[in-house]
């Protein structure tokens, strides 16, 4: 028996409904092989924000850094600004355990319509690895002459050989095991210096990778390329900023936010990798038992994955796509009228 320490963090609205049926999912393919886990849940969300004043104690990553994993649902709540859950616990995670690769992958599955005409089921399965502790997303500039005419801002955007060079290599050598390419995503035209540095690493990286195949493309029209041909695309390698971007679009393009998954990842393992879904807390469907679980499940899925179960995960996803391809059981999010458990109880079925 394998054991696995999972630290949760279900955090606010939909991410504690979601949560549960992905421990359950996990409980179950584990038992067939021969993985165990013990769980720690922690409270840390923007209601403990609100209560107390800091989304997570101020020994917070102390407290994770032993476990194996980290599984977050979801944070975010009505008044409280984005800026308060991403600085005060996912930025701090993700730095501070060099989670420095961000994974999503992007399917059309059968039984989920895409809103692109261009995409149809089966043709679309990419994954998009985004920067995920440097680039565009800093805190290095400033504003001047406040209230003038003269008023300015500037942001700098902080690319690292070393930084890039790891998402690179991660990037490579997820595509040669996919047995698909690279399509780096970068805007060398406009943005004299950091993109053109990019664009060098990814020709070094290439070179270094003969046998995986290589192409770049500016991020304008690759954005075109994401909704018009989805399918041509195997892994994408964008930074920060245009990482988050694609992403988004990428599952809005496979039909709803609430399918898909995300890691943000420690490939060293030096420190714990933390997988949450897409979406946010919901606060408009949460309370009445009807989130799709999915975009949890999945990312469940990519931590049994990274922690050395890539048997288990296949099967976990091979479930998914059948219970979307062979039964009409869906939560409202995918025009179906079935609830959280409801769904949850068809996926197992399917297990
Ligand atoms: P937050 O502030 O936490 O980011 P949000 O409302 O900005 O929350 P999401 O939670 O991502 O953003 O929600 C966007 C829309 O997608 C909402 O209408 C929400 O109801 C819907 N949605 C998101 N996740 C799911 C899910 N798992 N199941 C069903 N609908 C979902
Ligand atoms: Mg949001």
């Amino acid at each position: 028996m394998v054991h696995h320490h999972i630290a949760l963090i279900p955090g606010d609205g939909i991410g504690a409904e979601v949560l549960p049926p992905a421990q359950q999912v996990l409980r179950h393919v584990g038992r067939r092989y021969g993985v165990d886990f013990t769980w720690t849940s922690y409270d840390w969300s923007c209601e403990r924000y609100l209560r107390e004043g800091a989304m997570m104690p101020e020994d917070g990553l102390d407290q994770l850094r032993d476990k194996d994993a980290i599984l977050l649902g979801a944070v975010g709540y009505p008044g409280v600004p984005d800026h308060v859950s991403l600085w005060g616990l996912l930025i701090p995670i993700r730095r501070g355990f060099r989670q420095y690769v961000n994974l999503r992958p992007i399917r059309v599955f059968d039984g989920v319509p895409s809103p692109l005409s261009g995409a149809r089921p089966g043709e679309v399965d990419l994954v998009v690895v985004r920067e995920n502790v440097e680039g565009e997303y800093g805190e290095i500039g400033g504003r001047l002459n406040r209230g003038t005419p003269e008023e300015l801002a500037v942001q700098e955007a902080v690319f690292t050989r070393a930084g890039v060079t790891r998402v690179l290599e991660y990037a490579f050598g997820l595509a040669r095991q996919r047995g698909g390419g690279v399509t780096s995503a970068t805007k060398s035209n406009g943005i004299v210096h950091t993109m053109p540095f990019w664009d060098e690493l990814v020709a070094e990286c290439g070179a270094r990778h003969p046998d995986v195949g290589w192409d770049q493309e500016h991020i304008d029209a690759l954005a075109a390329k994401f909704v018009l041909e989805p399918g041509r695309f195997d892994v994408v390698v964008a930074s920060n900023l245009f990482g988050d971007i694609l992403s988004d679009l990428a599952a809005a393009v496979a039909g709803s936010i609430g399918i898909a998954p995300a890691a943000n990842l420690n490939p060293e393992r030096a420190h714990p990798s933390m997988f949450e879904p897409v979406h946010g807390s919901a606060p408009d469907i949460a309370g009445r038992g009807t989130a799709n679980p999915l975009g949890a499940i999945w990312s469940a899925a990519m931590m049994l994955d990274h922690l050395g179960h890539p048997r288990a995960a296949a099967e976990v996803v091979g479930a998914i796509a059948a219970v979307l391809a062979g039964t009409d059981v869906r939560t409202p999010d995918l025009g179906g009228s079935a609830t959280t458990v409801e769904f949850t109880e068809a996926l197992l079925r399917h297990l």
